[in-house]
Parts: C-alpha cells; structure tokens; sequence
C-alpha cells in the first residue's frame, strides 16, 4: 500500500489521521472521534467537556482559564461515500497512492483535525506557560442540518460568559495548493418559498382565468435585473438565483391555479436577512400578485477583519510557502456563520478542496504535514 516516495507517513498527524478516517462518521454520527480527540487533548491538560445535543456529539475542551481565547474548531461528520463503486479503494479505509491520501472525510475535514491536535501537543510541549486559553470546539453536525452542533455550543458557552476571542475553523479553503486562500468571512444565504395564487382556467379563456405564470413574470424578470450591490473590497456582489419554478397541470389547454418557486440569495455584509426580505416584498407588493412568501435563513455573512489573527495566519502560511493567501470569502457557509457573531474573529484554513465530497476524496499527506506546522506557529503567534 505504501509507495516508496510516500514520507511522512510516521508523522503523528497522518497516524492521527488514519485512526479518524478508520471511524465511518458519516453525519450526524460521530463514530468515536471525537473520544480519540479528547483522549489526546487530556493529555495535554485540556478540561474536556461533551456537549451532546439530540443525537449529535459536540466536544468543548479548554486549557487555561485567562483569555484572550485562541480555539481550533471543524467537525467529525463526513458526507456519505456516495457511488460506491466508483470509489478506487475503500473509502474508510486510508489508502496511499503517489503521496496522496484517499478516503472519505480526508481532506473534509478529518485531516484538518488531525493537524491541529498535533499542532497543538507541539505547541503545548514548547510553551506550557503560553498566555491566555487555547480551546478546541467539535461538532459531528456540519455536514447535516447543522442545528445541534455549533450552533448549540456557542449559544452554550455565551450563556455562560465563555468567550472565544479568536477561531481558526480547519476546513478544506485551499485551491490549488496548500495555503493559497484562506477565508476570512462568508456570504449569507437566505432561501425563499414562494407561492403564486391565480385561477385556473381555459387557455382560449384567459379573460375568466387568472394566470399565476404571467403575474410571475415581470417580477422574475426584475429580481434579476436589480442591482442588490456592488458588493465590496471582501464580497462579490449578491446574487439571486432561481433554482426552481414549477405550475401547470399538463394539459395544453389549461392555464394553471398556482405556481411555486424556490430562489435563494448568497449576499455580502452590505445587507441583513431582514433588508433583503424587505427589499424583496416591496418588489412583489409593487405588482398586483396574490402571493405568498416563507423563507429560510442558512446563515447572516459574517466578515473577520484584518487584524492580529489574519496577520498571524497570512504569516504562519507565508513561512511555510514563501507566499501571502488571498484573504476570500468565496465558497459555501461554514460553521464560522455561528461563531463569528458571538464577536469572534474567524479565520478558515485548510487542505486543498477540489476533491471534497467527490468519489475518491483525497489530501496530500505533505500537505497535513505542513498543516500541522502552520497551526503550530499560529498558536506561537497569538499566545506566546
Ligand atoms: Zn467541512
């Protein structure tokens, strides 16, 4: 299984990592991770603290009671391996080939976790006397609904005074090498329902009828045009996107009653979930439409700015790499859209991400090398 040119492969992080891999987490279960985890933080003279909500494990686990608060955090969870067929070699099964390391959960984001609890035995064998708290926060609900993990934690620890000053959250934001963008905010994402009520009628009849695609129309046509922002120096511009619409009753000679359609919008900091509904109804109210609109709010974008800890990580990548990151906040949500707004500065690192949810899912086990370094020297940075 080993390849002659695969080193590295006794560095603690990856022996760390084949352990995790070895545990099939697909979401919410968290299969014993996060007790190999514990194990490995007590250790090192972290307080470990479960935090099961519903059937979802959380791990909190602190060492130090001073602040500022320096905290590592990612998940446990996996998506499911999909296609099984397609997959080269068991996907929980850690399985080298030309110094890549293929399995489920690989470079999303169990090698994230594996580089920052060696990090951190590194760092805590070098400075057992460093300033401040480090802090590790782990949840087996990202990949899932996401509602009994983070979430819950941080509502937790606010409840209790418990603050995190600064969050390095380990997913996979690399692109095409090792430290090439870290994410320093992401957009929000809010998602409508919306129902359009008409009469249904006969298509040679349109006068007795009421047709709920021609009242759509026009307002489709103008939630496109609009110009929502401009975004700025961190953020695209919003965008609104339609992803489905559906009415008709397959008849060809008959206009429908009702037609619903789902959108969603990926915005910038230049709004709140509450100005873009606004917005919105007052484009609908503007027509005359029997409408109705329910909505879904994934996440309010969030933006980390520059500071102590994007120096510190633009540092710890730039000695590694001999190159700045771009400081982005393209992607998807994370996590961090939970944690940021209990006022912490979030910064996201890690592995590269072209592989992540896909067949044969792999990481660069130089790479969770390197990794383990750059979270070394960020913990040196902010609290020695
Ligand atoms: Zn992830």
């Amino acid at each position: 299984m080993t390849a002659p040119d695969d080193n590295h492969l006794e560095h603690p992080s990856i022996a760390l990592l084949f352990e995790l891999i070895r545990r099939p987490s697909i979401t919410p279960d968290d299969a014993g991770c996060q007790d190999i985890l514990a194990e490995h933080l007590t250790r090192l003279g972290f307080e470990c603290e479960a935090m099961p909500f519903g059937d979802v494990k959380n791990l909190w686990a602190r060492r130090g009671t001073s602040g500022p608060v320096l905290c590592f955090a990612g998940h446990t969870d996996v998506v499911p391996p999909g296609s099984d067929g397609e997959w080269q070699s068991d996907p929980f099964e850690p399985t080298v080939r030309d110094g890549n390391l293929y399995a489920r959960g690989s470079a999303d984001m169990k090698s994230g976790l594996a580089a920052m609890i060696v990090a951190l035995e590194n760092f805590v064998e070098a400075h057992s006397d460093h300033t401040g708290s480090l802090a590790v926060l782990i949840t087996s609900d990202e990949e899932g609904r996401a509602r009994d993990g983070t979430l819950k934690v941080i509502e937790a620890l606010q409840a209790r005074g418990e603050h995190i000053d600064w969050c390095v959250l380990g997913e996979p934001t690399s692109q095409s090498t090792l430290g090439d963008i870290v994410r320093v905010g992401r957009r929000g994402s809010l998602s409508g329902m919306l129902t359009v009520r008409g009469v249904q009628g006969h298509v040679a009849y349109p006068q007795l009828a009421d047709n709920p695609i021609a009242r759509f129309a026009p307002i489709l046509s103008e939630l496109h045009t609009v110009e929502w922002d401009q975004g700025n120096e961190f953020f695209p511009p919003t965008s609104f996107q339609v992803v489905d619409i559906r009415a008709g009753i397959g008849a060809p000679n008959v206009t429908p009653a009702e037609l619903s359609a789902r959108f969603n919008f990926r915005y910038s900091t230049v709004w709140d979930h509450e100005g873009l509904k606004a917005k919105v109804h007052s484009i609908f109210d503007a027509h005359d439409i029997d409408y109705e609109l329910k909505w879904h709010l994934s996440g309010e974008p969030f933006l980390t700015d520059a500071g102590k800890l994007t120096e510190a990580v633009t540092q710890a990548i730039s000695e590694q790499t001999g190159e700045a990151p771009e400081l982005s906040t393209g992607g998807g949500t994370s996590d961090g859209r939970f944690i940021s707004p209990a006022g912490t500065d979030v910064v996201e690192l890690g592995p590269v991400n072209s592989s992540i949810h896909k067949v044969n899912e792999y990481v660069c086990i130089d790479d969770v090398v390197k990794l383990t370094t750059m979270y070394q020297r960020i913990a040196e940075l902010m609290l020695t």
